[in-house]
């Protein structure tokens, strides 16, 4: 008997929470449309994290969800709500450290048919995903421990901290640095971008971001790749200014986490805004945007950015002819702008599903 001859890529499928499911389930449906098209199938396995794991497991990242990803090696995700101020700590901080996935690649480009202030906007920011203020490590205020943290600080540089103050650490490593500007210049070289931005903030924390500034300026001089540093105040008004003169930028995790919220917003939104956390082992592809509660279960979400996240996800698997019949279907369809929902400004929006089948329908007749 003849076995099944289709190539095969096991992909694990982690819905998230409020508007997730749908919009991974959207990607799903575009992902499998693509690989039809082109020979091969994806066996996807569902693993659960946040709110959803939480009810079923009792826990928001399960164990069973960690070895799906390690088997694999490689997830779709959809975003999980976080308490803010409160509760657990962020799933995707602890998901991101846990496998070590310290690049997180966020592309923006400004599409044919979107709406923007620009003309021209094309970059990527690529941020450090491991380390900085999201090490999750703080300590709340009165407590003995923050008390200790004051006394200490006073001893050690005469400075004193505010009594009854909260304190977190930001740590900064030579090694995570220089990691993630390694990715930087090899991601610029692979992809035939024009320079590499570092972003810091070293005249005012010389130690920490002074460490990441002076790892970037090693690492740069291995390059041929341009090179320029800028303070993270003026690269943000750069960027609404003339986003168009930057192309690679790379920084810690905060700068990277706004500055590609940012950027989002310089090409028409977080609905179009895609993102793969990558490692060295494993890689987690997700859209940039949250769970957007307040468009949960009404099936009007734009599912591009997940969508965009997937075709990432295929061309990291090697899938690249799947990767651009999928992105050309998307983009066709965004600039068409008949099919497409609410964030997009169509005269009359389409539901999330409507678009994902418009999607489908461009991949089955692509030649
Ligand atoms: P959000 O990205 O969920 O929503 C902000 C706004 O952006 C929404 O109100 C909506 O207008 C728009 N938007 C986002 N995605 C959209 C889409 N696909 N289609 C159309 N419009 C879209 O940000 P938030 O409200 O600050 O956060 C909500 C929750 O998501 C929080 O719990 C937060 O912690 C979490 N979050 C998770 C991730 C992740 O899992 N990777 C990322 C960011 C925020």
């Amino acid at each position: 008997m003849i076995g099944n001859l289709l190539r095969s890529h096991g992909i694990v499928l982690i819905p998230g929470d409020g508007i997730g499911p749908e919009v991974t389930s959207a990607a799903k449906a575009t992902v499998d449309a693509a690989a039809h098209k082109n020979g091969f199938e994806v066996d996807w396995e569902y693993a659960y994290a946040g709110m959803t794991a939480e009810k079923k497991y009792g826990e928001v990242l399960p164990k069973e969800t960690l070895d799906a990803i390690m088997r694999s090696r490689t997830a779709l995700k959809g975003p999980i709500t976080t308490p803010i101020g409160e509760g657990f700590r962020s799933v995707n901080v602890e998901l991101r450290q846990r496998l070590d996935l310290f690049a997180n690649v966020r592309p923006a480009k400004l599409f044919a048919g979107v709406r923007s202030r620009y003309s021209k906007v094309d970059l990527v920011v690529v941020r450090e995903n491991t380390e900085d203020l999201y090490a999750g490590i703080e300590f709340e205020s009165e407590t003995t421990a923050s008390k200790e943290l004051i006394r200490f600080a006073k001893k050690r540089t005469g400075k004193a901290i505010r009594e009854g103050s909260a304190i977190g650490f930001k740590p900064i490593s030579g090694f995570a640095s220089r990691r993630i500007v390694r990715f930087a210049f090899d991601y610029a070289k692979s992809n035939r971008r024009k320079k590499v931005t570092a972003v810091h903030k070293a005249n005012i924390m010389k130690f920490t971001d002074g460490l990441f500034l002076k790892s970037a300026r090693s690492v740069a001089k291995n390059y041929r790749t341009p090179f320029e540093e800028m303070i993270v105040d003026n690269m943000c008004m750069q960027l609404v200014t003339k986003p168009e003169l930057y192309d690679v930028i790379v920084c810690p995790n905060l700068y990277g986490d706004i500055l590609s919220d940012l950027c989002s917003g310089l090409v028409g939104g977080l609905g179009l805004a895609p993102s793969g956390n990558i490692g060295e082992r494993y890689a987690v592809f997700e859209p940039t945007h949250g769970s957007a509660p307040k468009h949960a279960g009404k099936n009007e979400a734009d599912p591009a950015a997940a969508i965009l996240s997937a075709v990432m996800m295929l061309e990291h698997i090697g899938e690249k002819r799947a990767a651009s019949q999928l992105e050309r279907a998307t983009l066709a369809v965004i600039k068409e702008g008949k099919k497409v929902t609410y964030d997009l400004r169509a005269a009359r929006p389409s539901s999330t599903t409507q678009m994902t089948a418009e999607i489908v329908k461009r991949i089955e007749g692509t030649g």
